[in-house]
């Protein structure tokens, strides 16, 4: 059923999360019905409390593995635990979500004619071979470990994503986001952003796993979600995937550094085991998404850090 106003309709799965909350943000600013969904796993309330008086906005519970018939005019697929620690949780759930999802909400934007995309990852190519990782890399993912159901179920997303597109024309976007972090991410989630701040913050030691010479890349969530926006205006046919993230690298030992310098803090660092299958570099090759969206991240890391850090204090400091 089409829409009787001009405003568009858009789902975001996963909406009440931490990158969710924050577009679903944006896409009210930008004069947008907003419906999210969410079963409030990783998720809460608490991050889209300030939209829920917003006339615009309508908050669901509701698990993505079952069926959900709503009319939209958009798609955001963002529902699935995105810490080691969540998705282990119950990994059968992990894989059923991004898979079992991603048919619903493709199944449902094929009956209402929606534009849906899907948040892929980084760990589509696992412990990566190829560095950077540009997106025509295929990946090195261990099928039978523990990161698996995350992994694979997210792989086996973007099939379904392509298939739905070559089978019944559907308009998508897959994006593989890297290592996000900014304000309203989970607290206690095991991330390596939220954990050094949060023991930096108490002045207790920071976990290093490892040696701390592994490398990450760290896009602040605004910059992510205006890549988001913007590969959503793409016209139908550009399907992606394209890789959103922020190619400066960093080791974790300088992370440390600077999360100590940046909170002031007294804290010292602890050698802890490195995690099985830990990947040992992940940086994007963003050039697509420069060309295609020229687009690139604006937030340097000091700074987001700073803003991270004054959200953990204010929140659970204050
Ligand atoms: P998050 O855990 O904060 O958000 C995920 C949201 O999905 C939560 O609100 C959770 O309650 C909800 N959810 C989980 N299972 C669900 C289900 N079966 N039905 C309905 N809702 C469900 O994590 P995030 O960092 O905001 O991640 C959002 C998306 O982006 C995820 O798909 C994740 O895989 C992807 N991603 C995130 C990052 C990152 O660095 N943050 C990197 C790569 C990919
Ligand atoms: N689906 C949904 N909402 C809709 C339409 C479909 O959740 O608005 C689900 C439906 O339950 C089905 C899945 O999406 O299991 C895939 O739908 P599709 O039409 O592709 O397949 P089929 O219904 O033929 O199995
Ligand atoms: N890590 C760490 N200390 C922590 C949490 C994580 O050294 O307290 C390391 C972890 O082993 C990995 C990197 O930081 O090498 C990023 O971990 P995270 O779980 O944040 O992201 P992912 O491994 O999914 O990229």
């Amino acid at each position: 059923m089409p829409a009787l106003t001009n405003r568009k309709r858009v789902l975001v799965t996963g909406g009440a999360g931490f990158l969710g909350s924050h577009l679903c943000e944006r896409l009210l600013a930008a004069g947008n019905d907003v419906l999210c969904v969410d079963n409030f796993f990783t998720g809460s309330r608490d991050n889209v409390l300030h939209l829920l008086d917003n006339p615009h906005f309508e908050l669901m519970r509701h698990d993505v593995t079952f069926p959900l018939y709503v009319e939209v005019d958009e798609v955001y697929n963002l529902a699935c635990p995105a810490s080691p620690i969540h998705y282990q949780h119950d990994p059968v759930q992990t894989t059923k979500t991004s898979v079992h999802g991603a048919i619903n909400m493709l199944g449902l934007a094929k009956r209402v004619g929606a534009r849906i995309m899907q948040a892929s990852t980084s760990e589509v190519y696992g412990d990566p071979a190829v560095h950077p990782q540009p997106e025509e890399y295929w990946g090195n993912v261990n099928t039978i470990g523990p990161r698996a159901c995350y992994d694979e179920g997210k792989r086996c997303a973007e099939t379904l994503f392509f298939d739905y597109h070559r089978q019944h024309r559907l308009d998508i976007k897959v994006i593989r986001i890297f290592n996000t972090y900014g304000p309203r991410m989970h607290p206690n989630d095991g991330r390596v952003v939220s954990n050094f701040i949060i023991q930096a913050l108490k002045g207790e030691p920071i976990t290093i796993y490892g040696d701390g010479q592994q490398t990450r890349s760290f896009c602040y969530v605004d910059d992510l979600i205006e890549g988001f926006l913007r590969f959503m205006d793409t016209p139908a046919g550009v399907t992606g995937p394209i890789n959103l993230g922020n190619p400066g690298e960093f080791t974790m030992l300088e992370l440390a550094e600077k999360v100590v310098r940046l909170t002031r803090s007294a804290s010292t660092i602890e050698h802890k085991p490195l995690p099985q299958d830990d990947p040992k570099q992940r940086r994007p090759d963003i050039a697509k998404a420069r060309a295609l969206l020229d687009w690139e991240p604006a937030v340097p890391l000091d700074e987001g850090l700073e803003r991270t850090i004054a959200y953990f204090r204010g929140r659970f400091f204050g």
